[in-house]
C-alpha cells in the first residue's frame, strides 16, 4: 500500500534530505506470524527517520495507511495495569484543576478501549470517545464509555461539534506521533475545542530518545517524534498556545502538554514553558548538527548488543525475550537477532502468543514457559517496563538466571 504523498515534510512542505536515523527494512510492528504463515512471504518497507532541514521535525514517510494499522488493532490499553492507574491518576488532576463536573464535557482522541475515560464516567464527567478501530471502540461502549468510531481531523472535528457539545477539556495520548498528516489533525483541534476550553496530550520526548538511545521507538506506525520547541509551533500556526508542560516517566520519557486557543488569555503561561524551551535550544535542538550526530549512536548500540549476545552464545549460554511489543520489532530486525540468539520470546497479551515477531519470526510462548526452559539470560524488550518484569519473574534467580536490557546499551541488571 504505497501513498502517493510527495517525500517532504509533513508540517512544512520543505523536502526532506537530512537523515536522522537509518534503520534498514522493517516489517510492521503489529503484523505478528501465525504458524500457518511462516511460508509466506512478508512486506518490509524502508525504516528511514528524516530530520526536516526547515522545521527540524523528526519523522518517516508514510508507507502504510492508518487504515491498515488501526482497522482491527490489537493493542488494549487496559492490558498494562500501570498505565490504567496513570490514567486515574491523570482524570483526578484534570478534574480538580480545570474544575470538571455534570455540566462539563471530556473528549479524548484515540480512546482506545476507554482506559482513560472510564475514571469521567465514575465521577459523573459526560465524555465521549474518539477511536478509529472499531473492536476496540466496542469493548469501551461495554464499558459505559459512549465512542464514536472515526479517524480524527477537519472533517470529524466538524461532525462531532455539530452533534455534541464543544469539550472543556480534549486530550489525546500518544495519538500525536501515530498522526500522517498533523496540520489537519491539530487544525481539527483548534476546531472542535470550547472557547474556554484545554488540550491535553502526551507524547515520548525527542530528547529522551536522543540522550537515551531509544531508536527502538522508531517504527512505521510512529510518523512524527516531537521536541517540545516544534510541537509549540506546530500548535501556534494553528491558533492554539501551550501554556503549560509536565515531563513524565512514560514511554521512556514523555511529555504532556496543555494548549488553549490563542484568544483565551484567561488561562496564564507557566513558567515551565520557558524553562524546558530554552533547555531544548541550548542542547542544540534548532540545529541540524544535533540530529546528524545521532545515527552513530545508533549503530554503536546495535554492535555493543551483539556483542553481548555472541559473547553469551559462545559460552554455552541460552538466552529468551521478554515481551513482543512494537520497539522490540525494531530492536530484533534492525540487529539481525533470530533464533540463533534468541530461543523464544514470551508476552502476557495472549493475542500475540502462539504467533512469531515480524521479520525475525521467533516464537511468542506463555510468560510461564521462562519456569521451564531455566534461561541463564532474559533480555527486556520493553525496557522501560524493565522493574515491573524483573518483579515479576524474579525467580529466574532461582536457577542462577539474569535479566538484561538492550536500552540505552546492554546492561545485564
Ligand atoms: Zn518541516
Amino acid at each position: 500500500m504505497q501513498s502517493q504523498r510527495p517525500f517532504e515534510c509533513r508540517y512544512c512542505r520543505a523536502p526532506l534530505r537530512t537523515t536522522f536515523a537509518d534503520l534498514g527494512m522493517s516489517p510492521l510492528c503489529q503484523t505478528h506470524i501465525a504458524p500457518d504463515q511462516l511460508h509466506e512471504m512478508e512486506p518490509f518497507y524502508p525504516l528511514h527517520a528524516y530530520v526536516c532541514d526547515r522545521c527540524f521535525l523528526v519523522q518517516l514517510q508514510e508507507f502504510v495507511t492508518p487504515d491498515s494499522i488501526f482497522g482491527e488493532y490489537a493493542y488494549f490499553s487496559s492490558y498494562s495495569t500501570s498505565w490504567v492507574e496513570h490514567a486515574r491518576r491523570y482524570a483526578e488532576m484534570a478534574i480538580t484543576r480545570f474544575g470538571l463536573g455534570k455540566a462539563s464535557k471530556v473528549m479524548e482522541i484515540a480512546s482506545n478501549d476507554g482506559y482513560l475515560l472510564q475514571h469521567f464516567v465514575a465521577r459523573g464527567v459526560p465524555v465521549l470517545g474518539i477511536e478509529p478501530a472499531a473492536n476496540v471502540a466496542k469493548v469501551a461502549a461495554e464499558k459505559g464509555v459512549p465512542t464514536t468510531v472515526r479517524f480524527f481531523g477537519r472533517n470529524a472535528a466538524e461532525d462531532i461539534a455539530r452533534e455534541h457539545r464543544q469539550p472543556d477539556l480534549l486530550l489525546g495520548n500518544n495519538v500525536l506521533a501515530h498522526v500522517p498528516d498533523l496540520n489537519d489533525f491539530v487544525a481539527g483541534m483548534k476546531r472542535l475545542l470550547a472557547p474556554g476550553g484545554v488540550i491535553t496530550m502526551e507524547f515520548p520526548h525527542l530528547q529522551r530518545l536522543m540522550a537515551e538511545n531509544q531508536f527502538d521507538t522508531i517504527y512505521h506506525e510512529h510518523f512524527s517524534y516531537f521536541s517540545f520547541a516544534v510541537v509549540e509551533k506546530v500548535f501556534a500556526h494553528h491558533g492554539l498556545t501551550m501554556f503549560d508542560v509536565e515531563e513524565l516517566p512514560t514511554h521512556g520519557g514523555s511529555l504532556r502538554i496543555y494548549a488553549r486557543h490563542a484568544e483565551n488569555t484567561a488561562l496564564q503561561v507557566e513558567e515551565g514553558i520557558d524553562a524546558l524551551r530554552q533547555r531544548e535550544i541550548e542542547d542544540g535542538f534548532l540545529t541540524l548538527d544535533r540530529y546528524r550526530g545521532f545515527g552513530e549512536q545508533v549503530k554503536s548500540t546495535k554492535r555493543k548488543l551483539l556483542s553481548f549476545l555472541i559473547d553469551a552464545k559462545q559460552r554455552g549460554k541460552r538466552v529468551v525475550g521478554y515481551g513482543a511489543p512494537g520497539k522490540g520489532n525494531t530492536l530484533l530486525n534492525y540487529c539481525g537477532i533470530r533464533t540463533d540468539f534468541l530461543d523464544f520470546t514470551v508476552d502476557a497479551n495472549p493475542y500475540k502468543q502462539g504467533k512469531f515477531t515480524p521479520g525475525t519470526r521467533i516464537p511468542i510462548l506463555a510468560p510461564e514457559r521462562i519456569r521451564e526452559a531455566r534461561p541463564d539470560y532474559v533480555l527486556i524488550l520493553p525496557w522501560n517496563l524493565k522493574d515491573e518484569i524483573s518483579r515479576a519473574a524474579s525467580y529466574i534467580s532461582e536457577w542462577g538466571g539474569r535479566f538484561a536490557v538492550p536500552i540505552p546499551e546492554i546492561r545485564v541488571l
